[in-house]
């Protein structure tokens, strides 16, 4: 559990792209500051982001805090991936199903393109591959203290601050992320000790592994945050899930961290109607229940 990061270091990673979004102005950062038709009003996004940023860092406006766990995983049943309690692999504190690809793949230099899960960069827990493997789960805020510093700028009529914050405090989580992504590859898993990159390599994510988070076109389903946010204890930082198993503070990021040399990211895209039944039944629940959790991919 980490408590009350520093805000400098954090922002130090900050990718400044997305931040244009918010103002609906479109093009790659910094390209965007010269942009003919929206240069002018990014530099002035851009400079009043900046100048609020070191305010809210040198006025500790909000906190972050982050929470992760290392733990033993291997896959069974083919596409479950189980994570344990202790190096025993008795005990199962998470039982997370990834979706698996099944679109036509196209053949590249003669060979077929695989139908992916993320159950893949698990290695089994027995049969050929077997071997003892690990996994990682996340969850970092940086949105403590958005929603008063948001009712003081309401208060005073000042609308484009409230956005602004809302959207350095998105800025802000998304950064924290990156940056613990990069001690747990470099210190806390160590499994990249020597890794040296720039800001620019890791939005790029020139590293090794991946932190695949819930809802995204590798893993659309949600349901497993509840169970991730249980086993982090997210509640003791101050991060929860609304009913519809959004988080709080929206200012917020969670996703699992897997270390294998080979895994991507990828879009599960349509499933057929016999995972969505194997689905279900991996996940213990009923056929329709599944088919509304994965309304998106159907
Ligand atoms: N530099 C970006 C920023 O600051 O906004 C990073 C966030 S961006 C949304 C990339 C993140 O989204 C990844 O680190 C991963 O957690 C998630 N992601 C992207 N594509 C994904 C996919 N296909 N499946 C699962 N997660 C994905």
């Amino acid at each position: 559990m980490l408590k009350n990061v520093d805000l400098a270091e954090i922002a130090a990673c900050i990718d400044w792209g997305p931040f244009f979004q918010t103002w609906d102005l479109a093009g790659p950062f910094p390209q965007i500051l010269r942009d003919e038709v929206v240069g002018a009003e990014a530099q002035r996004v851009f400079s009043d982001g900046k100048r609020m940023l070191q305010r809210l860092i040198e006025g500790r406006w909000l906190q972050a805090n982050g929470v992760f766990a290392l733990l033993p995983a291997n896959t069974v049943d083919d596409d479950t991936i189980e994570v344990y309690a202790d190096e025993s692999r008795e005990q199962v504190l998470l039982r997370w199903s990834p979706l698996r690809m099944q679109t036509e793949r196209p053949v590249v230099d003669g060979e077929k393109r695989p139908n992916r899960c993320l159950a893949d960069f698990v290695a089994p827990k027995a049969g050929p591959g077997a071997k003892p493997d690990y996994i990682g789960l996340f969850a970092v805020t940086a949105g403590l203290g958005v929603d008063k510093k948001e009712r003081q700028f309401i208060a005073d009529h000042d609308d484009y601050s409230a956005i602004l914050l809302k959207a350095l405090a998105d800025r802000l989580a998304e950064a924290f992320a990156e940056r613990l992504h990069q001690r747990v590859r470099t210190e806390f898993w160590g499994y990249a000790p020597d890794e040296a990159l720039s800001n620019e390599a890791l939005i790029a994510e020139q590293y090794r592994g991946i932190r695949p988070a819930p809802g995204y076109p590798a893993c659309p389903d949600h349901r497993v945050k509840a169970q991730m946010f249980e086993v982090l204890k997210a509640q003791e930082i101050g991060m929860g899930l609304t009913e519809s198993l959004a988080m709080t503070p929206a200012a917020s990021v969670s996703g699992f961290y897997i270390a294998h040399p080979e895994a991507t990211y990828f879009n599960v895209g349509r499933i057929g109607d016999d995972q969505i039944a194997d689905w279900a039944r991996r996940m213990a629940m009923e056929e329709a229940e599944a088919r509304r959790g994965l309304a998106g991919v159907l």
